[in-house]
Formats: structure tokens, sequence, C-alpha cells
């Protein structure tokens, strides 16, 4: 269907407008510059030769000159010079030769406007339409000098015809070109528009499929053009949301899977208090539980909370100085760790190690690594905690002498609610979070975390930030 507000047909009907306006303003000039050039040119060569005829015929021209001889020069003149007639008059107007022989106009007073301006002295010229033939005619007339003194005129006429002739060809021909160049503009246009829409229409399909749900949507790019670059694009961010809603589905069943066994739990406390008599003791341990699990329950919305603030990137950011954070939870930490038969340990440098962002959240990533190291070293065991600075970066470490964690768990520890021991996981009380955690925290803040582990040796978390140099001279 033509719909004049698409791109295509808007395309195509501009095309052909302006290949149509050029040819016809190329062509009115085209035809003007002609016209004028020709008529000039038959112009010049009539005066020329009425100049010429008259040089000759100046001699000659008396009173009693022989008009037939007269006729005869002015029919060769005619034939020299292309001319329709040619006629000669004396100073009074009279044809004394005339190249018609037959009806001519010998012995007549010529009456015509031109031949009275060449015996005034100008050249005669005009252009006039023959009542006789219906063609365009032009008419000149020279004057005749001989020893300063006018003794006639030579009048020459000559037809357009031919010019006529040219000049409609010429137009055919413009018309034909015209015709042509807008027939070339029209195909090219729509190939052009094709090309340019064909793609748009295919992202608008799926753009429309992507908004009734249909994510995985990809379209054929073969252009390198703008319009290849959006469509690139387009993929890509489809890519990205198919990608991200996905993880956003298993994100949630993960939260309602972990959800659902501490709800189970506690509804089974609850009933149990409930429905049956106990000893006082019985009950105080059922209560006991309750605690436990409602302990679990708020830790894990508390990481869901601390998970989604860090998504929503809204942290507050602040210079602070890390040495000083890692000093102070080395200090508060090392009583728990004491309690459990673990050797907390630190090896950190002296003076202030600046950096921004928000410092409740290290905080936080931090203390879930000393927390996890905790929870997995055995008594007896040490952890270790260490800063370094290198290159405009800081970097902090975790050892433990703890359970370590097989090879082929650890590129995933970091996935939420990834545990490689899920029951004794949450035994400590973990979420599966905690890792999770750490690494968005980091990342946040612009920065890595990685870690190294060897079973039943121990493990390594490590991670770097970016420097704050603001304000250190670095000669
Ligand atoms: P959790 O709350 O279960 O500790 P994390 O995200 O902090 O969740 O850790 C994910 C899993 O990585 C843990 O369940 C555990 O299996 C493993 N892990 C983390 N830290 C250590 C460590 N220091 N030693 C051994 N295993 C660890």
């Amino acid at each position: 269907m033509f719909r004049f507000r698409s791109i295509r047909s808007r395309l195509t009907v501009t095309f052909l407008l302006a290949v149509v306006a050029v040819m016809l303003i190329v062509g009115f000039f085209l035809d003007q510059l002609l016209g004028h050039y020709y008529i000039k040119t038959l112009q010049e060569n009539l005066v020329r030769s009425g100049e010429l005829a008259g040089q000759f015929v100046s001699a000659h021209l008396q009173e009693d000159a022989d008009p037939v001889w007269l006729s005869s020069l002015a029919q060769n003149f005619k034939r020299q010079s292309n001319a329709a007639r040619v006629i000669f008059v004396d100073k009074k107007g009279v044809v004394l030769g005339d190249s018609v022989r037959v009806g001519g106009y010998l012995g007549q007073r010529l009456e015509r406007d031109e031949v009275d301006e060449a015996l005034a002295g100008e050249t005669g010229i005009s252009l006039q339409l023959s009542e006789r033939s219906g063609q365009k005619v032009m008419q000149t007339a020279v004057p005749i000098i001989h020893e300063e003194e006018i003794i006639g005129v030579v009048f020459l006429s000559a037809s357009l015809q031919e010019i006529d002739k040219i000049m409609t060809d010429t137009r055919r021909f413009l018309f034909l070109t015209t015709l042509f160049a807008a027939a070339v503009a029209g195909v090219g246009s729509i190939f052009l528009a094709r090309r340019f829409t064909g793609p748009l229409e295919l992202l608008a399909e799926a753009a429309g499929s992507m908004a009734e749900g249909k994510l995985d949507q990809q379209i054929e790019v073969s252009s390198s053009d703008e319009i290849g670059r959006l469509a690139r694009r387009f993929n890509h961010m489809a890519e990205q949301l198919n990608y991200h809603t996905k993880n956003l589905h298993k994100f949630v069943a993960n939260v309602a899977h972990e959800l659902r066994t501490p709800l189970a739990s506690l509804s089974l406390i609850i009933k149990s208090l409930k429905d049956y008599q106990m000893e006082p003791e019985q009950r105080q341990e059922f209560l006991e539980d309750l605690d436990h699990e409602m302990d679990r329950l708020i830790a894990l919305v508390k990481d869901l909370l601390e998970l989604s603030a860090l998504e929503g990137g809204a942290a507050r950011l602040e210079r602070f100085d890390l040495g000083e954070m890692v000093r102070d939870l080395y200090q508060q930490a090392a009583s728990n760790f004491d309690r459990q038969g673990i050797k907390l340990l630190s090896e950190l440098p002296a003076g202030e190690i600046m950096v921004s962002g928000s410092w409740l959240q290290l905080r936080q990533a931090l203390h879930n690594l000393l927390d996890n190291a905790l929870d997995f070293t055995p008594p007896g065991g040490w952890v270790k905690v260490s800063l370094w600075v290198e290159e405009g970066t800081v970097g902090v470490k975790v050892e433990d002498t703890g359970s370590g964690i097989p090879e082929e768990d650890l590129p995933f520890i970091f996935k939420r609610f990834y545990r490689v021991d899920r029951a004794r996981s949450r035994e400590s009380g973990g979420t599966g979070l905690g890792l999770a955690i750490v690494q968005e925290t980091v990342e946040a803040h612009g920065g890595k975390v990685g870690a190294e582990s060897e079973e039943g040796i121990g493990s390594t978390f490590y991670f770097t930030l970016p420097l704050d140099q603001r304000g250190v001279n670095n000669t």
C-alpha cells in the first residue's frame, strides 16, 4: 500500500520531484541559450552576406543597371548565404533586382521598415511571422554605400524553419532525458528506500515482539552504515535484556526457594508449639529453634536488601582510610576468632590508604570475607588479613587454613546462592549471598575480586580497589 507517511514513499517522491525540477530548470536555460544562439548566428550571417552583396553591387548600382543581371546576382547571393530571398533596392526604395523572378517586386517600392532604416544608414533587422507561409522569418536590410553615399539597400530574408526544427528536436530530447532521469531516480529511490527501511521494519517488528514478552529477538545485520549500527545495538540490547530477565527469574526462583525452607521450619515449630502439650524444657528448645530460624530469615532479607541496594547504585560516596577500617574490624573480630580457637593475624602497612566509595558497603564486604574464614576454619587454624598498595591500587587479602574449596566449585562461589556444602552453610547461618555481595560491592567501586583455594589446606580471598590519590604528591 502506498502510504505517503512512510519513509519509502517520501523518499521516492522527493527524489522524483528533485530530478524533475533540476531537469526542467536545465532544460529551460538550455532552450533559451540555444534559441538565442541560433537566431544570433543567423542574424550575423544575413548581415555579413548583405554587406558582402552591397560591396559587390555598389559600383554597378546605377539607375540604368540591368534588372535581369541584378536579379541573377540576387539569386547567386541567395544561394551562397542560405537566405530565402535577396532584393536590391535603389536609394528611393525601388526594387532593382529580386531573387524571386516570377511574381517578384521588380520596379515596385519595397515598403518595409527595415529598408527605411537601412536608407537612414542603420542595419534594419526584424523577426516576423510570414502571412504567406505561416513561418517565422528574419528580415535584414543593409545599406549599400558608394563613395560615402547611401545609394541603395540589400534586403535579405531567411526562414527560421531550420532553427525551429532543431529547437523542437532539442526539446524532445530534453523531455525524453527528463523522463529517463525520472525513471532512473524513481527506481533508484525505491531500491534505496527499501535498503533503508527494510531493516527498520524488521527492527519495529522485533521491538513489537519484545514488547509482547518474546525477548530472544535478533535481526540480521548486513550493512555497516548507521542503520547497521542501530541494528547491532538493538541486537545487543535484546541480548542483554534477555540475559538479565532470565537472571532475574532465576534469582526470584532462588529467593523463593531459600525462603521456603526456613518458613516451612517456622510453620512446623509454631504448629508443634500450638498443638502439643510439652514439657517446659522441650518448649524452650522449640522456642530456640524458632529464634534460630528467625535469625536466618532476617539474615537472608538483610543480604537481599544489601544486594538490591548495590544494584540500585545508591551508595554514598565518601573518602576514607581503608587501613583504619581494616584495623578496626580486626580489633572487633579478634575476640570472636579467639573464642573459637583460631588465631587472627594481620599485615597492615603504616600510613593512610585513602579510597573513595561507600564506607558501609566496603566494611560489609570485608566483614563477609572474615565471617567465611571464621566459619570454614577449624579450631587451631589461623586467619590472616593483609593490605598492600601497588600502582594506584590497594589490595585486601583474607587467607585461612580452613577446609578449602574443591577446584570444580571455585569458579562459581561468587554466584548468588552458590554453596559448596549446602547443609553445612545453612547450619552455620550462611545465606549463599555473602560472596556475591563482596563481588558486586568491589566491582561497583571499580575493583576486582578473586579467590584461590586448595582443598584441605586453605583459601585466599582478595580484592583490589583504586586508590583515591587526590591531594597526594607523587614526586
Ligand atoms: P555463605 O553464606 O554460604 O557463606 P558465601 O557466598 O559467603 O555464602 O559463600 C559461598 C560458598 O563459598 C560457601 O557456602 C562456601 O561453600 C564457600 N566458601 C566461602 N568462603 C570460604 C572459605 N573461606 N573457605 C571455604 N569455603 C568457603
